[in-house]
């Protein structure tokens, strides 16, 4: 019987842990989610080598070979993509040498990746954005990620920030954005958004937002992003325009992308996309379509939705690991 050689994908983000093993076409088994939140470095190196031990396990029984751990990380990475600089939601992360204190614990090659950008290169190796010359996406949770792969490469940028769609401008002197900038896409179209949004017009219209209420218990602040989605889904005029909204803002930011890269694909995933769908979706692509510039001679890149749904970065980080061992170029180093 031949040895199949598949990776372990892991995907840490501000509210939880996955892994799952990713073979080479793609194809993801095995999902694990750590029962609790990680946030602390030392706590996150331990519980990522325990979910490799268990993974690790289960593919020796299956006969296979694992050859390498990818990680999609909820942070801001140096370029060369050895280092964590910082990750706004986890703790005690500034400035770590995270890939290779995570190699050593567990004994394989490890990369790590920026999720927005591991998301966009799971979708380009096997999702929605296979073959495609230019591709951009944003990914929209709690916060909105992004990445750009060109001719193939991912692209890191001078200093490990490229395709930070989140941090685009949308807003001159906006709202204050988590990096410290004012007006971000971000401030206006992530899943925190969403649920400031739904707050304040709970507070400007009670008797809109009975069944939003209804389902806080009675309290605008207890209106959380999921609940919104959910009512939308069901049918409720209120969250629906708020999560339309999110879409439009969505739509304006991603033409000033276009306006940038020129880009064949932009893909949207992320759990928010995943969860509201169209919803989010077909409004962000009018907003899109109708701020587009020199409309004269593009050609409109279409607006798809991640094949791989919420699994891309997972993914993504698994395809990552095994190109950086098959000796691919990409920005990580291995061991
Ligand atoms: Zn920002």
């Amino acid at each position: 019987m031949v040895r199949k050689h598949v990776t372990i994908g892991v995907d840490l983000g501000g509210t939880k842990l996955l892994a799952g093993i990713v073979d080479c076409e793609g194809h993801l088994s095995s999902l694990q989610r750590w029962p609790a939140r990680v946030r602390d470095y030392d706590q996150s190196l331990t519980a990522i080598a325990d979910l490799v031990t268990q993974l690790r396990r289960e593919i020796e029984q299956r006969g296979d070979t694992v050859v390498a751990v990818g990680v999609a990380i909820a942070a801001f990475l140096t370029a060369d993509r050895e280092r964590v600089r910082d990750a706004t939601n986890l703790v005690g992360w500034r400035d770590r040498p995270f890939r290779a204190e995570l190699a050593a614990r567990v004994g394989l090659p490890v990369v790590i990746e920026n999720d927005g950008d591991a998301a966009v290169w799971g979708e380009y190796t096997h999702g929605a954005a296979r073959g495609e010359r230019c591709v951009a996406m944003a990914t929209v949770g709690t916060g909105i990620g992004g990445g750009v792969v060109i001719d193939g490469n991912l692209i890191s940028g001078g200093s490990g920030l490229a395709g930070e769609i989140g941090h685009l401008q949308v807003v001159p002197s906006g709202r204050t954005c988590g990096c410290g900038a004012r007006g971000c896409l971000e401030a206006y179209a992530s899943g925190t958004a969403l649920a400031q949004a739904a707050r304040a017009a709970a507070a400007a219209d009670p008797v809109g937002a009975r069944q939003l209420l209804d389902r806080a218990g009675g309290d605008p602040e207890r209106i959380d992003g999921p609940a919104v989605t959910a009512l939308a889904l069901e049918g409720d005029p209120l969250s629906r325009r708020v999560v339309a909204e999110l879409g439009e803002w969505l739509g304006s930011g991603l033409a000033q992308v276009a306006a940038v890269l020129d880009p064949s694909v932009i893909v949207l995933g992320g759990g928010l996309v995943d969860a509201a769908g169209e919803l989010i979706v077909e409004p962000a692509r009018i907003a899109y379509t109708s701020a587009l510039s020199i409309r004269a001679v593009r050609q409109v890149a279409p607006l798809r939705r991640a094949e791989l749904g919420n699994a891309a970065g997972l993914v993504g980080a698994g395809a990552r690991a095994a190109a950086a061992v098959a000796g691919l170029p990409t920005a990580s180093a291995v061991d």
